[in-house]
């Protein structure tokens, strides 16, 4: 059996933990299976070295953040290779570089393109165990790439379906899926299993626990993964296709607080003005989420909008550039003190009055709603980013989600 095995940052944060890490491949290793491993850097290594580079030039050219960044990787999976080896079993680390992981021209955002094999095969068929960089990649300038925040799950599904890998293990610091983040909530339930599509959008709208694009490739090419505990045996959550269940009506409730709303006042109410406004935020790779239009009044309308705070400045900067000019509006206002809540279940789209009960939720705590956006099987409003942990319990609360 093949088996890829995916450790996050806080399980390999000190010695202990990556011996802990170590032993727990080998036990694997010695019962005869393939192991390749996927590591993050150490820790908040990332964020350190994000600050460091902050420090030295806040607007640091994204292809020099991901050369400062991917280092963080490397040094997790060479020290692991000499953990194991000090254990007694012959492991070999890698980068991306060394075994070819493609990926989009982009930096800091890099779509994973194609992945060559042959020198993870060769290793596996010479007896030794593979650790590999997550998060990282190459792109055809032969510069590295990395993957966007959290993106070393989807360098674990990306490889499980290059090997054809008969399990894709997400090792973490909680022991599953739950019903909201465990940190917010107390009595977040964990689920045993859930689908593919619940849990992109779990992790679209900020459910931090896997990367979004790591369930999309899972979906798309059928890899079942498994979420679980690296500091524990606990049975952990699958993510899968279809699953045993009746389809809750809601399965989980997820926030993303690295949000920030502009709105632009004073639009002409013509046509082609969104198109514009958009398109030059498009044209410099800036995503836009929910979005929400005023009613024109006396030739003129309004445009709110949220993008993440990462890229809240850059936006900022393009629509004063074009709203000065040909666009013509009268004013921009930021607001980078706000976040995402969303509900998330298949089970809301044959049940109507699922926004009703997230909307009194928050009026429950007397908490009031910036903006609102729904999808079949999501309500998403941005609130106050200090009402947070104050709204997730309430609406967790109202959908009896801690329940079994
Ligand atoms: P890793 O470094 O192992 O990749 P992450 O910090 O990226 O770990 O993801 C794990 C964290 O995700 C947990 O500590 C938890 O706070 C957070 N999280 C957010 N939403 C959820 C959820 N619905 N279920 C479980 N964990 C969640
Ligand atoms: N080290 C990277 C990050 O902190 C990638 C990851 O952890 O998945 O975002
Ligand atoms: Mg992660």
């Amino acid at each position: 059996m093949l088996v890829v095995k995916k450790f996050g940052g806080t399980s390999v944060a000190d010695k202990e933990r990556i011996f802990n890490v170590a032993r727990r491949c080998i036990e694997d290793y010695k019962k005869g299976n393939e192991v390749v491993v996927v590591l993050s850097a150490m820790g908040k290594q990332t964020d350190v070295l994000l600050d460091m580079a902050r420090d030295i030039n806040p607007k640091a050219s994204k292809r020099e953040l991901d050369m400062l960044m991917t280092t963080g990787e490397q040094v997790s999976v060479a020290l692991m290779a000499m953990a194991m080896d000090a254990l007694g079993v012959p492991a070999v680390s890698f980068n991306a570089f060394q075994v070819q992981m493609h990926t989009t021209a982009v930096y800091g955002n890099s779509r994973l393109k194609k992945i060559d094999t042959e020198r993870i095969r060769t290793e596996l068929e010479n007896k030794k165990i593979v650790i590999i960089t997550g998060f990282q990649g190459i792109n055809k300038y032969d510069d590295y790439t990395t993957l966007g925040r959290g993106g070393s799950d989807t360098t674990a599904v990306a490889l499980a379906a290059a090997l054809h890998a008969d399990a894709c293990e997400i090792y973490t610091d909680v022991d599953g899926v739950y019903t909201a983040d465990p940190r917010l909530v107390k009595d977040a339930r964990k689920l045993s299993e859930i689908t593919y599509d619940e849990m992109l959008d779990l992790a679209t709208l900020g459910a931090g626990v896997l990367h979004n694009r790591s369930v999309e490739l899972a979906k798309k090419y059928g890899v079942q993964l498994v979420v679980r505990s690296s500091l524990n045996n606990s049975e952990g959550t699958v993510v899968k296709e279809e699953v045993k269940m009746e389809k809750m009506l809601v399965s989980g409730v997820a926030v993303d607080r690295n949000v920030a709303r502009i709105s632009v006042i004073g639009l002409l109410d013509q046509p082609g003005v969104a198109f514009k406004l958009f398109n030059h935020l498009a044209r410099h790779n800036i995503n836009v989420d929910v979005i929400l239009q005023s009613v024109g009044r006396d030739g003129t309308k309004d445009i709110s909008f949220t993008t993440t705070a990462d890229d809240c400045d850059e936006a900022v900067e393009i629509v004063k550039r074009h709203g000065e000019g040909s666009l013509k509006c009268q004013k921009i206002e930021v607001e980078k003190e706000v976040a995402k809540l969303s509900v998330v279940g298949a089970g809301m789209m044959s049940n109507p009055g699922v926004a009703a009960k997230m909307f009194e939720a928050l009026y429950d705590v007397g908490i009031n709603i910036k903006m609102i956006s729904t999808s079949e099987i999501r309500v998403t409003v941005i609130i106050d980013d200090k009402h947070v942990e104050q709204a997730i319990n309430s609406v967790h609360q109202k959908f009896s989600l801690g329940e079994n």
